[in-house]
C-alpha cells in the first residue's frame, strides 16, 4: 500500500480538509480568491512546514511525506487554492530552509511555517518563460546594496505575498553564474502588484504580474551567496514539477471517483452506463493513467529521497503524466454527457484546472526537449 507510513497523517488531513477547507471551496471560486486567513489555519494545524528541517522550526518530514500530502491535498476540488499553499510551503519555504541565511530564516520563514507570512516564487517574466534564461530583472549592486528593475508574471500567490523569492539577473557577463535570487519584502518601495491576471482556470488563485522600479535591498537579503540563483532555479522547479503532477493526481482520483459514481446513477437504454462494455474500457484506462502516474511519481520520490540527481526524472514524471491527466478530466466530462459541461458536476473545474498542468513549471514541449536530451544525449 502507498503512503502505509502516512496513513493516520492521511487520515487527519482528510478529516481537516473536510472541516474546515472543501465546505468553502465552491465560494472561493466564485468569487476568484480565498481568504489568506486559511495559511494562519494550516500552520496552526502544522501543516506549512512538512519538509522543513526541525531546526528551522518545520515538521522535518521527508519527500515522501510531502507527496502524501500533495496526493491528499490535491483532493480539494481547487487546483488554484492547493497549488497556492503548495507554493508557499513546499516550493518557497523549502528553498528558504535549504538556501537561506539564518536571519533570511528569522524574518520570513518562521512566520511561513504559522502562515502569518506569505511566500511566492518569482521565476517568469513578461518575455522569459521557457527560455528562463534570457530574463531582463536586473539587480545592480550600489554601494553596500542592491537596486532591481524589471518585471515578473503568471505569479502565484503574486497578489497576497508578504516576500518573493525574486530570480535577477546579476552579472550578464557571467552565464548561468550570473543569476541571483533575491528575498523581497513586497511592503518595499517600489514593488507593485501590476497587474492581477483572469484566467481559465484555478480561479481562486492569484496569479500576478509585478512590477519592480529601484527597489532598493541589501546583501544579507540573497538567498544564499551571489550567482547561485540559476542552481537553486533549477532544484526547486525540479521539486516543483513534481508537486504539481502529485497534487494533479490527487485531483484525477477524485475526479475518476465522482464519475465512477455518476455512471453509477446514470441510466441510458435500460442500463446503467457502468454496466455498459465500452463505457467500462473508458474508465479502465482512466484507472491506468492514475496507476501509471503514481508509479513515476513513486520513482522519482525514491530518487528524491536517495539525493540523486532528480531533474531528468522529475521533467519525466510531469510531461508524460500531466497530459494524460488532462485528457482524464475530458473523458470525465464526455462520460457525463451534457452535464459535464455544466457546472454542476465536477469534471468541468478539473478540466480547466488540469490543462495548466502541461504548461506551468515548464511546458510538455521544453520538459519533452530536457528528457530527449537525457534519452539521446547532447552531441
Ligand atoms: C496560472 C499560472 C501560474 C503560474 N505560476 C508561476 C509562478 O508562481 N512563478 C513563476 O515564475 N511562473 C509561474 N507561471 C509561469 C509558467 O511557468 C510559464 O507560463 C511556463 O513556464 C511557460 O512559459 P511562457 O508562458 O512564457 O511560454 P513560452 O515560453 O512563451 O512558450 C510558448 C509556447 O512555445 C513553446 N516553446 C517554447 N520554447 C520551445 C522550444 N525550445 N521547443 C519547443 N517548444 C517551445 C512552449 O512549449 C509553449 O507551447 C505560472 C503560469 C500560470 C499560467
Amino acid at each position: 500500500m502507498r503512503y502505509k507510513e502516512h496513513q493516520n497523517f492521511i487520515d487527519s488531513l482528510r478529516k481537516f480538509l473536510a472541516q474546515k477547507v472543501t465546505p468553502h471551496v465552491n465560494e472561493w471560486e466564485e468569487k476568484g480568491d480565498f481568504p489568506s486567513e486559511i495559511f494562519k489555519t494550516l500552520g496552526e494545524a502544522g501543516y506549512l512546514g512538512l519538509l522543513i528541517n526541525e531546526d528551522s522550526g518545520g515538521v522535518g518530514g521527508d519527500y515522501e511525506l510531502a507527496a502524501a500530502w500533495c496526493e491528499t491535498f490535491g483532493e480539494v476540488p481547487s487546483v488554484g487554492f492547493t497549488v497556492g499553499v503548495n507554493m508557499h510551503s513546499l516550493v518557497v519555504g523549502h528553498a528558504l530552509d535549504r538556501f537561506g541565511s539564518k536571519r533570511l530564516k528569522d524574518i520570513w520563514l518562521t512566520p511561513a511555517i504559522t502562515g502569518e507570512k506569505i511566500g511566492a516564487y518569482a521565476f517568469t517574466e513578461p518575455g522569459a518563460g521557457s527560455d528562463l534564461a534570457s530574463l531582463r530583472t536586473t539587480a545592480k549592486r550600489d554601494g553596500d546594496s542592491w537596486v532591481i528593475n524589471g518585471a515578473k508574471t503568471f505569479i502565484t500567490n503574486g497578489c497576497r505575498a508578504s516576500f518573493v523569492l525574486l530570480l535577477c539577473r546579476t552579472d550578464p557577463t557571467k552565464g548561468y553564474n550570473g543569476f541571483t535570487t533575491f528575498v523581497v519584502d513586497t511592503k518595499l518601495p517600489g514593488f507593485s502588484v501590476s497587474k492581477r491576471l483572469k484566467k481559465l482556470g484555478w480561479l481562486a488563485s492569484d496569479t500576478a504580474e509585478l512590477t519592480l522600479e529601484n527597489v532598493r535591498v541589501s546583501n544579507d537579503d540573497i538567498l544564499g551567496e551571489e550567482g547561485q540563483g540559476w542552481i537553486q532555479s533549477s532544484e526547486s522547479l525540479s521539486w516543483e514539477r513534481l508537486m504539481l503532477t502529485l497534487t494533479s493526481i490527487g485531483g484525477a482520483k477524485e475526479c475518476l471517483k465522482s464519475t465512477i459514481q455518476y455512471c453509477k446513477d446514470r441510466v441510458a437504454f435500460g442500463k446503467r452506463l457502468i454496466d455498459i462494455d465500452l463505457i467500462q474500457e473508458i474508465l479502465i484506462d482512466m484507472k491506468r493513467v492514475i496507476l501509471d502516474g503514481e508509479i513515476l511519481c513513486d520513482k522519482a520520490i525514491a530518487l528524491l529521497q536517495k539525493g540523486e540527481d532528480n531533474r531528468g526524472i522529475c521533467a519525466a514524471v510531469k510531461r508524460l503524466v500531466c497530459d494524460e491527466l488532462v485528457e482524464l478530466a475530458d473523458k470525465a466530462i464526455q462520460l457525463h454527457g451534457g452535464y459535464g459541461y455544466t457546472t454542476e458536476f465536477p469534471p468541468e473545474r478539473w478540466w480547466r484546472d488540469l490543462r495548466l498542468m502541461p504548461i506551468g513549471g515548464g511546458t510538455r514541449e521544453v520538459l519533452g526537449n530536457l528528457v530527449g536530451k537525457e534519452i539521446f544525449g547532447k552531441g
